[in-house]
């Protein structure tokens, strides 16, 4: 971090900010220049409040030159996260598909659903017990007992289950499920990241709807923080001036967090564009970039789903579309230098 100081400082108040920076942990080295005096601060800066040290009379401007997250960094861990899940991985190269309904509403329907995407290739099973929906008049998921319904279906067919939970109230019915997924209306809810953060399953943020790379990390950074390291990063658009898709997909947010973090990468292209036939090329898109899994709603009976409907793949084209996944993400593989799968 680098603050420059005003011109002519008041020299005890400068001992006494020095004296409190090195209090933090930081080491201080200062330049005095001509016109300006420059203390650059070296060592973990991740603790310093910014803002405060902005809004201090002897200071003019400060610049952070190291990213606010440490645990989430690729600088400080620079291999890839690899999270093992019920026998199967995320990460390290191999291609997680997680489907499944957007909403479970009955025993028969998600494990129906879960046979056809296990049979497809899909290697989890994602629905939703508790939806967060936009109206208090919609289907608001069936809870408790839909979680009983995912098990059900998990010991149908070996596919872990993958839910989101919505309060941290609910963590105690959530001990036996495989990754629990904190919602992008949830991003920021710092008291639910800091529950995940205290228990050991492997927890999914996806992106908030108007949330930056930093802001997103940062979120990755506060479950970290509470000594879980299984965290996993799902981007399912953004909201910008486009309103023909749900969201826009930010598909460059791969390579992106590639860069900063050495987290997994899941894109979920059916809330991002909501539309069934926009999934298929977007998640292709998603592979080839190198996400490290897709998230895809698949629905036996789309045009009545309880929530969803129009973004949902029926079993037989998610077939396709799986197929198709992982027959890319073999050439990727290739094309990249690394094994076949
Ligand atoms: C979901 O995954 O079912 C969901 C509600 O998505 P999001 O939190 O991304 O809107
Ligand atoms: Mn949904």
């Amino acid at each position: 971090m680098i603050v420059i100081l005003r011109q002519n400082p008041n020299p005890d108040q400068l001992e006494s900010f020095i004296a409190w920076l090195k209090e933090k942990g930081v080491a201080v080295h200062t330049s005095v220049g001509e016109s300006n005096t420059i203390l650059g601060l070296v060592g973990d800066t991740s603790r310093l409040d910014i803002d405060l040290i902005a809004a201090l009379d002897i200071v003019q401007d400060v610049k952070r030159v190291q990213e606010p997250y440490k645990n989430a960094n690729r600088k400080f861990h620079p291999e890839d996260t690899v999270i093992p899940v019920g026998g199967t991985q995320i990460g390290g190269g191999t291609l997680t598909i997680m489907a499944g309904p957007c909403s479970v509403e009955s025993e028969e329907q998600v494990v129906g659903i879960a046979k056809a995407v296990k049979a497809s290739g899909a290697t989890m099973l994602r629905g939703g017990a508790f939806k967060p929906r936009t109206s208090p008049y919609a289907f608001q998921g069936l809870g408790e007992r839909g979680l009983e319904y995912l098990k059900t279906a998990r010991a149908e067919t070996g596919l872990p289950i993958v839910t989101e939970l919505m309060d941290v109230t609910q963590l105690p019915l959530f001990k036996d499920v495989d990754v629990i997924q904190i919602g992008a209306r949830n991003m920021q809810n710092f008291d639910l990241l800091k529950a995940v953060g205290h228990q050991e399953k492997p927890v999914m943020i996806k992106r908030g709807m108007s949330a930056t790379y930093e802001e997103w990390l940062m979120s990755a950074e506060y479950v970290m923080a509470g000594g879980n390291e299984n965290v996993i990063l799902c981007e399912r658009g953004i909201r910008t001036f486009e309103t023909f898709t749900r969201n826009t997909l930010d598909l460059s947010c791969i390579p992106v967090l590639r860069y900063l973090t050495h987290l997994p990468v899941v894109v979920d292209p059916s809330h991002a564009t909501g539309k069934y036939w926009l999934v298929e090329p977007m998640a292709l898109g998603a592979v080839a970039a190198g996400a490290d899994g897709v998230l895809i709603e698949v629905h036996n009976d789309p045009e009545h789903a309880l929530c969803d409907g129009p973004q949902s793949l029926k079993p037989q084209v998610f077939d396709t579309v799986a197929k198709k996944l992982l027959t890319l993400h073999g050439v990727m593989q290739s094309v990249n230098g690394g094994a076949e799968v």
